[in-house]
């Protein structure tokens, strides 16, 4: 099969394309044609060695969909061959406690991401588990499939479980013209929130403006605290969806309402971040973090 393969920790001058042999599934496992591969800022960072379960040389990839073109053994075959499906990010064991718990996604035996430790989906077939394939219904395309999991799931499960946003809050996204952030918009707005969108690039206010935000701070400083309190009358938010992480953190802390949550979803410099607990406490604040998706939600979302 043809692939793109990732020979070393670099610039785009890694990619290589290549003729791998196609993978054989192994038990439990499903050989998946793909039709589909997001690329995600994730990618990018695996890509310049941040993620060092990343093998090399290595296929990266974990926004996919495709069709399913052969069974290995023991699966229970429930969806037949040529079934459209979409792939979760990353395997669970379907027994561990968080598992039992319907929380997957946190699985104590997962394997981690496809295409870091295992192949990935850029290529023209990937062998995964069974239980991670999710049928794609009619009028959904490959490429709306391949992701829902990361980009779409990651926004949802953290909007609507973790944060709990309840309809008429304001929910500030920071990194908002990213894949995640511009999905985290429309979910935001989904349920009801008014959505503040923080973006550095004044080329990307029309974008976010026709996605759904019903205001964008344009803040290459990420010096937004005064205007988000400006944009609710001085209260400031009631929700932070934070994919920048610490470079953000300093407004955002300032930025918050009484009662406030704030949620990490990523920390693009991986630098750690400062808090008085005081702060949390005489303003009842919540700091909570959010990784990925559920199966159920994937099914749900598509
Ligand atoms: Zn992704
Ligand atoms: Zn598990």
């Amino acid at each position: 099969m043809q692939a793109i393969v990732l020979q070393g920790y670099g610039g785009p001058e890694q990619f290589s394309a290549a003729r791998l042999p196609e993978p054989v599934p192994r038990d439990g496992e499903v050989l998946v044609r793909l039709r589909a591969c997001g690329v995600c800022y994730h990618d990018v960072m695996a890509r310049q060695g941040h993620f060092p379960r990343t093998a090399l040389p290595g296929v990266i990839g974990h926004e996919m969909a495709g069709e399913i073109a052969a069974f290995g053994p023991g699966c229970s075959s429930a969806l037949p061959v040529g079934t459209r499906v979409a792939i979760l990010m990353k395997d669970h064991c379907g027994h561990c406690t968080q598992c039992v718990r319907a929380r997957d996604h946190l699985c104590e035996n997962g394997a981690g991401l496809y295409g870091e430790a295992v192949p990935g989906g850029y290529a023209e077939y990937v062998a995964v588990a069974e239980r991670v394939l999710v049928r794609i219904p009619d009028g959904v395309s490959f490429e709306q499939a391949a992701v829902v999991p990361c980009a779409l799931g990651t926004a949802y499960h953290g909007l609507q479980k973790v944060a709990a946003v309840q309809p008429g809050e304001a929910v500030l996204v920071t990194g908002a013209s990213g894949g995640v952030g511009i999905h985290a918009v429309q979910v935001a707005r989904m349920l009801g929130a008014r959505t503040i969108a923080v973006t550095t690039s004044a080329a990307k206010r029309d974008f976010l403006v026709e996605h759904g935000a019903d205001d964008v701070i344009v803040s290459h400083d990420l010096d937004f605290a005064a205007e988000a309190r400006r944009l609710t009358g001085g209260a400031g938010v009631d929700v932070v969806f934070n994919i920048v992480g610490q470079m953000a953190w300093a407004a955002v802390l300032k930025g918050m309402a009484v009662g406030a949550r704030h949620v990490f979803v990523g920390n693009l410099n991986a630098a750690p971040v400062s808090l008085r607990p005081a702060h949390a406490i005489l303003k009842e604040m919540s700091f909570l973090g959010t990784d990925g998706v559920t199966r159920a939600e994937v099914q749900t979302l598509l």
